[in-house]
């Protein structure tokens, strides 16, 4: 079993590294990571560590998870696009602070999983969707706000066509696993404006969905 005093431990630790938001860390602070990762590594769950889930896919280090939410600057009204649910910790950490999240994820598994995980904490704000999440969800278009959370060469046009004037996605860009930077960028009515954040490792954004099998 984790300890609630492990949790503890987590959010004073993130906010040593650096996140002031008290909105983004009371948010880490309702999402029972334990509950997210796979039962071999519930140990390890307050961790500030990414660790293995299903189909070779990662749960973030929860200090990324802090980052990237932080840099969104969330505001309630907002609706919110994720790409990559993967275990749907972030998903859960966003529903805490936006009006409604979308999340799209290329593999089934995982994606049922997640909506079982969200339905069992009585989240209802979030909406997981199976699909290639580089095509965004154009029927819930405009986004105030996207987080991708797989990596990219380029940051996908579809989803900066789909990010409303005045809002912002945060997304890790780059050849390698070793070469990524997180990239911040705002979109106003005329243009985007792109800035790097911090290097980060993240698992590549795949094309199209997975094929049943
Ligand atoms: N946000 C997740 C961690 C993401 S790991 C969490 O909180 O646990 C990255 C996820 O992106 C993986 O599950 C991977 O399957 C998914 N992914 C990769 N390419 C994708 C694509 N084109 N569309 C949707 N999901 C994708």
């Amino acid at each position: 079993m984790a300890a609630a005093s492990d949790q503890i431990g987590l959010i004073m630790q993130l906010r040593r590294r650096g996140i002031r938001s008290t909105a983004v860390l009371r948010a880490m602070e309702l999402v029972p990571r334990e509950q997210f990762v796979d039962p071999a590594f519930v140990e390890q769950a307050y961790l500030d560590a990414a660790l293995p889930i299903d189909c070779g896919q990662t749960i973030s280090q929860p200090f990324i998870v802090a980052y990237m939410t932080q840099a969104l600057e969330i505001e309630e009204r907002h609706k919110v696009l994720e790409i990559g649910t993967g275990s749907g910790y972030q998903a859960a950490v966003l529903s805490h602070l936006a009006r409604r999240v979308f999340t799209i994820e290329r593999y089934r598994e995982l994606q049922k999983t997640a909506e079982q995980r969200l339905a069992e904490l009585g989240i209802t704000n979030v909406t997981t969707i199976i699909g290639d999440g580089r095509l965004g969800w154009p029927p819930q278009a405009p986004f105030d706000r996207i987080i991708v959370t797989a990596a990219s060469e380029e940051p996908p046009q579809a989803l900066i066509d789909q990010l409303k004037a005045g809002g912002r996605m945060v997304a890790p860009i780059g050849p390698t696993r070793d070469s990524q930077m997180l990239v911040q960028i705002d979109k106003y009515e005329v243009g985007v404006e792109q800035r790097d954040l911090i290097p980060v490792r993240f698992v590549p954004l795949v094309k199209g969905r997975v094929k049943r099998r």
